[in-house]
């Protein structure tokens, strides 16, 4: 049984958490690019050589830079049963991206888990994360921009797979157990089994 899963959501929604807990409820790999991303900043990599400034600006990465990182992951043997995307697509171009690829592949995605929480929760979230984490992109002015990117660039994504039927959308207030149950229960709704 495989799963191919995206979680999209609003900075704050917490669908890095939940991306974790739901790719281990199907067996799959939690894909990260945000969490690449800023490993090849720490790791000093020539891509985060690259990456660093876009990212402590809270701007977005060039689209074809990303969507070659992402191709090179689910190349690797673990994702080929599967994978949770987390943080990508994030425009209309990486969706056109992730098409082709998966095309090719002749694969199709599964489900794209939307991550529904109120402009205000997310805020509140991401600066207390700011506060726990200190993480440089996380400042109130870099929150802003990326709320804004997000609400012009990502979400119109959510329009593309809500046509093709793909989305769930959850209500992502409430306890982590409580919404990674909600998850599952749509997922498994979808005719997905999780592992275990
Ligand atoms: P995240 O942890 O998903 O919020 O990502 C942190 C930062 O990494 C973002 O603010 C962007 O600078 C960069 N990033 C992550 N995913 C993407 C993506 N799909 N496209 C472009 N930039 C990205």
């Amino acid at each position: 049984m495989t799963a191919r899963l995206l979680i999209v959501g609003p900075q704050g929604s917490g669908k890095g958490t939940q991306g974790v807990r739901i790719a281990e409820a199907f067996g799959i790999p939690a894909i990260s690019t945000g969490d690449m991303f800023r490993a090849a900043v720490s790791g000093g990599s020539e891509l985060g050589e690259r990456v660093k400034a876009i990212i402590e600006a809270g701007d977005l990465v060039p689209d074809e830079l990303t969507s070659a990182v992402v191709r090179e992951r689910l190349s690797e043997g673990d994702a080929a049963g599967g994978f949770l995307l987390d943080g990508y697509p994030r425009n209309l171009g990486q969706v056109g991206d992730l098409d082709a690829f998966l095309t090719d592949r002749g694969e199709q995605l599964d489900a794209v888990i939307e991550l529904d929480v109120p402009r205000e929760e997310s805020i509140a979230r991401l600066s207390q994360r700011a506060a726990e984490q200190g993480r440089s992109d996380d400042t109130e002015e870099i929150i802003a921009n990326r709320l804004a990117i997000y609400e012009r660039e990502t979400a119109p994504i959510l329009d593309v797979y809500r046509e093709r039927g793909a989305v769930v959308a959850i209500d992502g207030v409430g306890s982590l157990d409580e919404i990674t149950e909600r998850i599952v229960a749509a997922l498994e709704a979808r005719g997905l089994a999780r592992v275990g």
